[in-house]
């Protein structure tokens, strides 16, 4: 489908340079724009835990796109289109529904697991390591006894 809308990546005349990104559109009201939302893992170091973060940027959706609510996009870095946009949809990849079944839930809950059980390994070490400590005191206690 062909558009005149000149803030189309396709058949306008703006040019997408720098970040590519995928997101979830959460809103679609207004004209021509879309809130496109992302969950990102950041991995926090003290914790050796992942948080996730949500972002939200706004992204021109142009007429040849049309990206609904729900939908998962592609969004592209161009230079300021408005106040709030500087990013545009490039193309629909999916809808959430049909995606969200296949993705991260399930890796997300392998990472836990494995996180946790490295915990727990080192935590028994630990135990274990101080049980041998308490018993080399009482070794030590019952020589000066014998002294
Ligand atoms: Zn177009």
């Amino acid at each position: 489908m062909q558009c005149n809308d000149p803030k189309c990546p396709h058949h306008g005349n703006i040019k997408v340079r720098g970040m590519i990104l995928r997101g979830v559109v959460t809103s679609a009201k207004p004209e021509k724009t879309v809130v496109v939302e992302r969950e990102i893992l950041i991995k926090i170091p003290k914790y050796e835990r992942y948080k996730k973060v949500r972002s939200k940027l706004y992204a021109h959706n142009p007429p040849c796109i049309n990206a609904k609510e729900g939908d998962i996009v592609e969004i592209g870095e161009t230079r300021r289109l408005s106040k709030t946009k500087s990013f545009v949809v490039l193309r629909v990849i999916g809808h959430k529904e049909e995606i969200e079944e296949a993705v991260p839930e399930e890796i997300l809950k392998e990472e836990t697991s494995k996180e946790e059980g490295k915990k727990a390994e080192k935590t028994k070490k630990e135990a274990t390591e101080e049980k041998a400590k308490k018993e080399k005191k009482l070794e030590g206690g019952k020589k000066n006894e014998s002294n």
